[in-house]
């Protein structure tokens, strides 16, 4: 059925994977998809923001636009940090994506412009002559990939990735879908509650869906009926004039970042998930499917760069979930009503500040593990190699740091110095001797924050 060789391997057509898909038939490569159709999203109705439209997310935006062409005329509000409804239209200017059609939607886009799709499909293992298993429901099919990207969601264990660091709160989503109240039609409305908080969609038509995001704990026992209940009873707006209520899932939403694979890319949910209430996650999953997509023809034609292009990817994605972190935070702050209560202490404790740089006294050197070679930088869409070094324990590699050149830096410490002397034979260093004094010092302390330069003696 299959082609026995493609230029690229992604499993999981959800946004992340269909995007990266179009984005390498774009350019020629042959791509095959496969999706086990078991998605995880949060239910029927997700949202994009206005912050879309900023350029930051700009090639996503003409993604969802294709696959969605017309935007929804909701009324958007907010009971949130007071009992009052809030109508903010002006402010979201964003979308409604219906999850399942969108994603349905992407696939065609996919199979219309040469992309091989196989669903349900999911990848059973890999052989050690380097070919995959890839098992659809009639049987096995072996292929050769010289990528493989995984695209697979928020799901915790994804082998063979490692398993995912916790970078917030742990989180549970349980989406509900009922009949709306007559003056909730055509609303969108997010509310603050004490154990939680909620977001309610009812469509001029069909079933409304309400997202509860609520503390674990609270459900200890299972998402039992009585339990949702007592949660949507504190909702004053839209989700607790829901009649006719049923669950119709419940994820674990709790925001995560994934570790880095030597040879395979984790993209979208799969690398780093974000807190719902940042409304990002397809965004950010969009936006760095685009930015893979510039990685994959470089990798084929140097296989010995994956590992980096692997660990560079997944700064790149880290730092972007942290971003969004920061930004869902803002909005739990900004509700202070229920400070004492579990869910919103856990949020609106102050985010642990970076500890203060350890100054090292002594002479230093450079860390034995640190190697002179190519290091591969990873930006949006590209990728270069350039002279710096690596470290042979983490496999990292670094060219510069604080914007200055690393290879001098080191020089200043081919006999051990301490951070004062190095500092002013940096003003010696052609290369160095244009920055500051202070700049230079700030990229010596960073050097030893991350171990590369270490006290002579240890
Ligand atoms: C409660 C909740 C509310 C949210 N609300 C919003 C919101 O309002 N706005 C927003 O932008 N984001 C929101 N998100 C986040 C958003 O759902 C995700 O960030 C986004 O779907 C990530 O896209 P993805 O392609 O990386 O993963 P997914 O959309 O999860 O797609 C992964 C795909 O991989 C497939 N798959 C998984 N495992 C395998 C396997 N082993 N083999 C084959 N196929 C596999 C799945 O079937 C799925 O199609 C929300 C998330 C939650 C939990």
């Amino acid at each position: 059925m299959f082609a026995r060789t493609y230029d690229c391997l992604i499993v999981g057509a959800g946004p992340a994977g269909c995007r990266l898909a179009l984005g390498l038939v774009e350019q020629g490569l042959e791509v095959l998809l496969l999706d086990h159709l078991r998605p995880t999203y949060s239910g029927p109705h997700e949202s994009v923001i206005g912050w879309t439209s900023s350029g930051w997310f700009g090639a996503g935006r003409k993604a969802i636009e294709a696959a969605l062409p017309q935007w929804d005329a909701l009324r958007r509000g907010a009971i949130w940090g007071s009992e009052e409804v809030r109508w903010q239209n002006e402010f979201l200017l964003g979308g409604l994506i219906r999850r399942g059609e969108f994603d349905r939607r992407l696939r065609a886009q996919c199979v219309d412009a040469g992309v091989t799709l196989a669903a349900p499909a999911t990848l059973a293992a890999r052989r050690d002559d380097g070919t995959w298993v890839v098992r659809d429901s009639q049987c096995d099919h072996r292929v050769r990939a010289r990528t493989v990207v995984v695209a697979t969601g928020r799901a915790r264990r994804s082998a063979p990735l490692p398993a995912p660091e916790v970078i917030g709160p742990p989180l549970l989503a349980v989406t509900v879908l009922g009949t709306p109240a007559g003056e909730d039609r055509g609303s969108a409305v997010i509310e603050s509650v004490p154990d939680g908080w909620s977001w309610c969609t009812a469509l001029p038509e069909g079933p409304a869906s309400a997202v509860l995001m609520i503390e674990p704990a609270l459900l200890a026992g299972g998402p039992s009926r009585a339990a949702i209940a007592g949660v949507l009873a504190t909702c004053r707006g839209p989700a607790g004039r829901l009649r006719d209520w049923r669950v119709v899932c419940a994820n674990d939403a709790t925001p995560r970042c994934r570790p880095p694979h030597a040879a395979l890319l984790a993209l979208g949910d799969a690398a780093a998930t974000v807190d719902p209430m940042a409304s990002q996650g397809v965004e950010k999953a969009l936006h760095m499917a685009d930015s893979v997509a510039g990685l994959i023809a470089p990798a084929i034609a140097n296989p010995d760069w994956l590992p980096q292009l692997c660990r560079g990817h997944a700064e790149r994605e880290h730092q972007l979930a942290r971003t969004c972190q920061l930004r869902a935070q803002d909005f739990y702050r900004a509700e202070t009503r229920w400070a004492e209560r579990p869910f919103w202490r856990a949020r609106q404790a102050a985010a642990p500040s970076a500890p203060a740089p350890v100054v090292p006294t002594g002479p230093l050197r450079v860390a034995p593990n640190a190697r002179p070679g190519m290091v591969v930088t990873v930006g949006h869409r590209t990728c270069r190699a350039q002279p710096g070094w690596n470290d042979e324990r983490t496999g990292r590699g670094l060219s510069q740091i604080g914007g200055l050149p690393l290879t001098p830096l080191f020089g200043l410490f081919e006999r051990p110095r301490s951070l004062a002397e190095a500092v002013a034979a940096a003003a010696t260093v052609p290369e160095l001797f244009v920055s500051s004094p202070a700049k230079v010092r700030e990229a010596l302390l960073l050097l030893c924050a991350d171990g590369w330069l270490i006290p002579a003696g240890s």
